[in-house]
């Protein structure tokens, strides 16, 4: 199958934005991600998907802990930093829920452990088990298609 048709048609599938953190040897990392969903209710589990080109990969096996934070639509510009896609001119400044890095700002923290790895094609599956959430309830950032977009308030 075309790489292209596959990209489109995952691309379709409307998701949140979230940056990634984890806290190595005493540096803080993050990168963008919408991998992301929730797997288990009890125990209290998620799952993020890094690529295995991603530096983040090895970060993740060593430390063992990272926080997903849901943007809020206020933070696209944390999503292009993140991503590689522009430079960092300011450094960014982070909060501490339960001794893991979150993003100030963000809609959503969750902090968690990785209770499990899964080599899956050319990307690793994190299963994290929830330590901590902290919900800011601010409106979240929307990727679709290729593009970002805000929910505007619309609800059916
Ligand atoms: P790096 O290239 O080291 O870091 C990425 C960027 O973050 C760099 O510019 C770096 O300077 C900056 N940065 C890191 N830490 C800090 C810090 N403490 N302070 C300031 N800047 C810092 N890839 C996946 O594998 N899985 C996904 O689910 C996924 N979803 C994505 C969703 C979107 C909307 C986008 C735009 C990209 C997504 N990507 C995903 C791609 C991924 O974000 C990029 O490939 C990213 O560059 C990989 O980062 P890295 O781990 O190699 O780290």
């Amino acid at each position: 199958m075309d790489d292209k048709l596959f990209r489109n048609a995952m691309g379709s599938f409307a998701t949140g934005v979230t940056v990634i953190l984890s806290e190595l040897d005493g540096e803080v990392y993050g990168m963008t991600a919408n991998a992301f969903m929730s797997v288990s209710l009890d125990p209290k589990l998620v799952v993020i998907s890094i690529g295995e080109r991603a530096q983040m990969l090895e970060r993740l096996k060593k430390s063992q802990t990272f926080s997903v934070n849901i943007l809020s639509e206020e933070q696209q510009d944390y999503s292009s930093l993140f991503a590689g896609q522009r430079k960092n001119e300011e450094k960014v400044a982070f909060d501490y829920l339960n001794d893991i890095p979150v993003l100030p700002g963000a809609n959503t923290q969750v902090t968690c452990d990785v209770a499990a790895e899964h080599a899956a094609g050319d990307h690793t599956l994190f299963i994290g088990n929830v330590k901590d959430i902290q919900l800011n309830e601010a409106e979240p950032l929307i990727f679709y298609k290729g593009k970002y977009h805000r929910l505007e308030g619309a609800k059916v």
